[in-house]
């Protein structure tokens, strides 16, 4: 009932936004896109089956624009929190952050950085979620894309397993300055929060998960730091207050346990830096174990 009232608060215009789908994955039927809302409608939603996550940050940050591995790891933390204190209907969202944490020296993630396709913290068996930032050009960014999310999950279920964020920190000036902005890095990562939690574009101009971002031509750069309604509605269905109320779910620390037999597909969700060179998302797709 509580689901219901809310989403009657939201004109159908605005109640637009898209759920990443498993469609995409091998083995499942092809995707089918809604002519209104350019949605993909078939397969199952994808969404995170606990109550929190852990996210870790490369430590060694973005020498070429100078932000610290710290500084991002703060930035990270507040983007996510945008989404899990979202005021639905009864509640913040039942999804939360565990915590964001600098990962140690030792396992510096310059793995991104060496694999082709990027991302391979998400492969079991590591299924470890990482922001990493890539200080130089890579091919994964072409096209004008600021970030890429990527996000395991089982290609039937559509459970998350782990996400990660690549940053191409070689070729947009990335501030964290709030009087100054140029690309925005708490915008840029609210927006690809909202992948990590299951979201994908949406044609609502003005919502945080809009598919375009134009950095310093923006007419306020820092506005995908708030959600919009759109945002809201969508990360309140996804994670309805109370989700884990009735019939005593005990799955919130069980993702480790069910990465390994459900992982088989990874999807990234671009976000294109420049209106003009097109709104196709780009999916990747391969193979895990
Ligand atoms: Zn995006």
């Amino acid at each position: 009932m509580a689901l219901a009232t809310a989403l009657g608060l939201f004109t159908p215009s605005a109640n637009a936004f898209c759920r990443t789908k498993t469609c995409a994955a091998k083995g499942n039927p092809p995707c089918v896109i809604d002519p209104v809302t350019l949605c993909n409608t078939n397969g199952a939603s994808v969404y995170w089956p606990v109550r929190s996550f852990k996210f870790w940050v490369d430590p060694l940050g973005s020498p070429k624009t100078g932000i610290s591995g710290e500084a991002a790891r703060g930035v990270l933390e507040q983007a996510l929190a945008a989404w899990s204190s979202a005021a639905c209907e009864g509640g913040p969202p039942s999804i939360s952050v565990a915590s964001v944490e600098l990962m140690p020296d030792e396992d510096a993630v310059v793995l991104a950085l060496s694999e082709p396709d990027g991302g391979t913290l998400s492969d079991p068996p590591f299924n470890t979620s990482v922001l990493t930032f890539v200080d130089q050009d890579s091919t994964l960014f072409l096209g004008g894309i600021i970030a890429l999310t990527t996000v395991s999950f089982g290609t039937k279920s559509g459970r998350v397993v782990g996400a990660d964020i690549e940053v191409d920190s070689a070729n947009h000036a990335l501030t964290l300055s709030d009087s100054a902005p140029s690309y925005d890095l708490l915008s840029v990562l609210t927006h690809e929060s909202g992948h990590v939690l299951g979201l994908d574009h949406t044609l609502v101009d003005g919502a945080t998960m809009y598919r375009e971002y134009n950095g310093p031509n923006e007419r306020d750069p820092l506005a995908l730091r708030t959600l919009e309604a759109d945002d809201i509605a969508g990360i309140c269905e996804i994670y309805p207050p109370g989700r884990f109320d009735s019939g005593g779910c005990s799955c919130g620390l069980s993702a480790r346990r069910t990465r390994a037999p459900l992982l088989a597909l990874v999807v990234g969700c671009s976000w294109l830096g420049l209106r003009r060179r097109g709104t196709k998302q780009r999916f990747r797709a391969r193979s895990g174990i």
